[in-house]
């Protein structure tokens, strides 16, 4: 029996896992600024990061962990049980790895497993788990109410009666399956295979959807990204191929964030844990956001720019390191493609690097402190004080970009894109302390038998009008339908909500009620949503601890996997009750998905004539049907690094080493791949281009068992593009065409957008310029949510909801004075399609002139769902005339008896407000990025006005999307393709499937 571990008992666990338990790092001073010029300033003080001893499953520091239960005991596990105190009750469990499902960060969880009962008792960070080191955030040990939530799905339900009437009956899955699988089937035997999609929210896993998808040859993956990430991906990508930044931040000297990564930005926990880290070793950080955020709140620089404003900003403070020479002028010597833009836009002078230099110093002039504080409202000593630090701190700049600004601004996507040209001056690219292109920490393991990319191109996900859309087009959808473009004659919403969670809900709902333009509608989910009730099946997937995934992800300079598994299936083995399907250990009839996808495909194909099934056939076992074990199995043995190796090493396949531990680091520190020599194989059978520098090679390309997704390599007559030379060396480069960093982009140019050749500020939609401050006018900020939120799926945490469930518009003093507004009174935020009502809170936390609010809140059922709604959802009536729609809440969140008794003692009744109806699509015509800032009119609330109101008109939300439409700038491009196929792309087709003009059609200079 054991009620804590002893210091003795957390250094045998140590020992167990093979790490030194004594790692709490020395903490410095700051140093202090002291009006230090930016030529005199040493580099800070900044301790080292604590050294790394390696682990079978980590090998970074377990950090300031105070005790976890020793390893070896993880199979039975005795405590007291908290809640009999202060009796002595002892509990035993079985403790079985898996990781957090509630961002995208993959944390490692402990499910403890009562071992008499089954019941997961509660969910613990896991200590072997490289990226998270134990910790988690709220949400991951509120994993627990969502596998207990007393509103879930247990069993199949079929539509009866009108789509969105709330009637269902109860079905088998083997009627649900066949029903699915002969739809499909039939459309792709009639060669109707742009009518399949399937549109996932959190994809959780890497590889496996593509896999599934590829293997049916249709074009039918649809993301959310281009509402979240697309644009900040935009902006990385346009430097380096590569589209998202993978900081060092623990070694950092200086950070920058555009976005709230200590609360809860991307990858949330292991940034933030990271961060602080380096700031008790005395690195600075500066953030920028236009409210008081607590990631603000933690900074030594609180850079308060105007929503849209990023860039400028950062362009002035590019522009001081440029001309005070605080650059490292032989990294951009070396890896940008500045002689590429001497050549194309200054062709009359020498092509020289001193040239270039002094055309540099030339290009950002205009980019003052003074212009970047007018146009952002931030202080011009501020904006160099930052710049100095970034000088000082050299290559241990780390920086990252996720939503915020880049998801907020029309062209956001340069906010990003100027914030790289930060690491670019600093030369701090793949160093200790600065950024990686993220596929150097990234892992995604070779699975067997690998389907052929596809051969179509799906017009309604990837329309022509945006044909360097970093996404697909997903939020365009329902006005695709709308215009007759084509129809989804089977489609898929998957761990997705888009009625809720996207702009322009309303369209959503018109188009999923349309059973001409949505034939067959599945949703996959564990929970109800607003979405789930327009749909035809509603079929119940297991929540994050009921289900397998494979994953990695960029979180610190290293590289891992994560092993998500159904933790009461795994207890069952454990105790020696085998366990073919998920299901049978999961509650109700609750499936995993793998398991549903193997089931779906091999019904789809039972003979194999259409050449699917052999895809869904064991490895192991010729013509029978693959199982998870074999899929996970076969990877963990041929396709992970030091896997087999480490776990040979503890008497462990590799697929019982990761049921042990959950995770496995492949390789720890920073690893710049682009100054890797060329191959010599390669070299042997290749050739340079003088012209270009370019290296090529004839030689087959090698098998990598990583198969993250990266930018296409040129092919030519001279073979495959495989490096760059650099001052005479072959060097591997970065997947460009240049090969280099692309300062200047002829991709950009070449599709129709020269103006954005080069680092460049695009003024917002929200710009100061197109407000009247008289007549109310703001820009709304709703990118941002609070910390223990989680899109859809926080309404089924009792725990989170508890903490959090009101989202009030904020607003400065200043401007509420001069509205006559008030603390807690309710008013009417006017859109350009709409309004909505949400309550004030006055705060200095945000600029003046801005508003804001946050999203995840202001969930909804209707009367005819005869439904609770989880712990966040008003219930709410909705009407619709003609083009006009309106949603107002009959009563809010209300207490009611259920299997839990917390239900019976709700005592909050705020549901928040939502706000995502209001907005019409803002698609950047460059990035294919919605733009969800808004320009908005806030007045007092009218006569009438309710709490929570909600009015659009959808024919002037149709009208906003052609407005937006007309921006673009469409395909073909000078090769007569749809998209650069060099451009990432998820899920790639055939390069055939890339061509929208024959080659005879296309100009011969390209
Ligand atoms: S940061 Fe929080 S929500 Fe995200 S994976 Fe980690 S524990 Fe889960």
């Amino acid at each position: 029996m054991r009620l804590r571990i002893s210091a003795d008992d957390f250094r045998r666990f140590a020992a167990t896992l093979g790490r030194s338990a004594a790692t709490t790092p020395a903490t410095t001073q700051p140093e202090a600024m002291n009006g230090a010029t930016p030529h005199s300033v040493a580099p800070p003080a900044v301790a080292p990061a604590p050294s790394v001893s390696r682990l079978p499953s980590a090998r970074t520091p377990v950090g300031e962990l105070a005790a976890y239960p020793p390893a070896d005991q993880w199979n039975r596990w005795t405590e007291l049980d908290a809640k009999a105190w202060p009796e002595r009750v002892e509990r035993t469990y079985t403790l079985a790895p898996t990781t957090c499902f509630n961002c995208e960060s993959a944390c490692g969880l402990l499910a403890y497993v009562d071992v008499e009962t089954l019941r997961v008792r509660k969910f613990e960070g896991n200590p072997a788990h490289p990226g998270s080191r134990g910790r988690t955030c709220a949400k991951g040990p509120a994993t627990l109410n969502q596998v207990y939530d007393p509103e879930r799905i247990l069993y199949p339900l079929k539509r009866v009666g009108e789509r969105g009437e709330g009637q269902w009956e109860r079905t088998t899955w083997d009627e649900a399956l066949d029903t699915i699988a002969a739809r499909i089937r039939k459309a792709l035997v009639e060669d109707r295979k742009t009518e399949v999609i399937y549109h996932v929210g959190r994809p959780g896993e890497d590889g496996y959807m593509e896999r599934v998808l590829q293997s049916w040859g249709v074009d039918a993956h649809n993301s959310h990204t281009n509402i979240c990430s697309s644009g900040g991906r935009f902006g990385y990508a346009a430097w380096m191929g590569i589209d998202r930044p993978s900081p060092d931040y623990a070694n950092a000297r200086f950070t920058l964030l555009i976005s709230s990564h200590l609360e809860t930005g991307h990858y949330f926990n292991p940034h933030a844990q990271r961060i602080m880290e380096a700031k008790k070793r005395g690195a600075k950080l500066a953030v920028m956001d236009p409210r008081l955020s607590n990631t603000a709140s933690m900074a030594d620089y609180w850079l308060p720019t105007y929503p849209g404003s990023e860039a400028a900003a950062l362009l002035a403070m590019a522009n001081i390191l440029i001309q005070e020479d605080l650059y490292d002028r032989e990294f951009v010597r070396k890896w940008t493609n500045w002689d590429q833009f001497l050549r194309d836009e200054h062709p009359d002078v020498a092509p020289t690097f001193a040239e270039f230099e002094r055309i540099l110093k030339t290009l950002y002039a205009d980019y003052t402190p003074e212009f970047a504080e007018k146009e952002s409202g931030v202080p011009a000593a501020q904006i160099v004080a930052v710049a100095q630090e970034i000088g000082r701190a050299g290559s241990a700049v780390a920086a990252h970009n996720w939503r915020a600004a880049a998801a907020g601004n029309l062209g956001g996507w340069m906010g990003a894109h100027c914030l790289f040209f930060l690491n670019v001056l600093t030369g701090s690219v793949g160093t200790p302390g600065g950024v990686s292109p993220n596929v150097y920490d990234k892992f995604v393991p070779r699975p067997f038998a690998e389907p052929p990319k596809q051969q179509v191109w799906n017009e309604l996900t990837w329309p022509r009008e945006y044909p360097l859309s970093h996404n697909e087009l997903s939020f365009l959808l329902p006005h695709f339908l709308k215009d007759g473009r084509g129809k989804a004659d089977v489609y898929f919403t998957r761990v997705y909500n888009p009625v809720w969670t996207n702009p322009d809900g309303f369209a959503w709902m018109e188009a999923l009620s349309d059973e001409r333009k949505v034939g067959l509608h599945v949703a996959l989910t564990p929970t109800w949503n607003e979405t789930a009730w327009l749909a035809d099946y509603v079929l119940p997937m297991g929540v994050g601890a009921e289900r397998h995934d494979l994953h990695s992800y960029e979180t610190y300079a290293g590289q891992w996997i994560g092993f998500r598994q159904p933790v009461v299936r795994v207890a069952m083995e454990r105790l020696g009750r085998p366990v073919k399907y998920t299901y049978e250990a999961n509650p109700g009839e609750v499936w995993e998905e793998n398991e549903w996808w193997i089931e779906l495909s091999w019904r789809i194909d039972p003979d194999g004539a259409l050449g699917i099934r052999k895809y869904y056939e064991s490895p192991y076992r010729p013509g029978e049907k693959l199982t998870v074990d074999d899929y996970y199995g076969w990877i963990f043995e041929h396709s992970v690094p030091g896997l087999p190796e480490a776990a040979a090493r503890e008497g462990l396949t590799p697929l019982g080493y990761m049921r042990k531990y959950g995770a496995f680091e492949i390789r720890a520190g920073t690893a710049p791949a682009y100054a890797e020599p060329v191959a010599p194989a390669d070299l042997a059978e290749g050739s340079v281009d003088d012209a270009t520098g370019l290296v090529w090679s004839r030689r087959p390309r090698p098998h990598s068992s990583n198969i993250v997704p990266k930018p296409a390599p040129a092919t030519g007559e001279r073979g495959v593009q495989v490096g760059v030379q650099v001052d005479g060396v072959a060097r591997a480069g970065f997947p460009t065409p240049s090969g280099k960093l692309e300062f200047y982009s002829r991709t950009l140019r070449d599709w129709k957008w020269p103006e954005y050749a080069l680092p460049t500020y695009i003024k917002s939609h929200v710009h100061p310029s197109v407000m009247d401050p008289d007549r109310g006018e703001f820009a709304l900020i709703p990118t941002f949510r609070l910390p223990v939120l989680i899109h859809t799926r926080s309404n089924n945490a009792k725990w989170l909801t508890e903490i959090a469930h009101s989202n009030p518009l904020w607003m400065h003093p200043s401007d509420a004075e001069r509205l006559g507004l008030t603390s807690g009174a309710e008013a009417r935020v006017n859109t350009e399609i709409g309004y909505f009502v949400p309550r004030l809170w006055i705060t200095e936390g945000i600029r003046p002139g801005v508003v804001a609010c946050s999203h995840h809140m202001g969930r909804w059922t209707l009367p005819q769902h005869q439904a609770h709604g989880g712990w966040s959802s008003a219930l709410a009536e909705l009407d619709n005339s003609a083009n006009q729609w309106r949603l107002r809440q009959i009563h809010g969140v209300q207490p009611y008896a259920s299997d839990d008794p917390d239900t019976s003692r709700i005592w909050w009744k705020d549901a928040g407000v939502h706000q995502n109806l209001t907005f019409p699509v803002h698609p950047d015509p460059v990035s294919g990025s919605h733009c969800w800032h808004q320009k908005v009119r806030v007045e007092a609330a009218l006569a009438g006005d309710r709490y929570g109101d909600i009015a659009v008109d959808s024919a002037k939300a149709h009208a906003v999307y052609q407005e937006w439409l007309g921006l673009a700038r469409a395909a073909p491009g000078p090769d007569g393709t749809r998209r650069p196929h060099w451009f990432l792309r998820p899920y790639r087709p055939d390069p055939a499937a890339y061509r929208l003009l024959p080659p005879s059609a296309v100009s011969d200079k390209v």
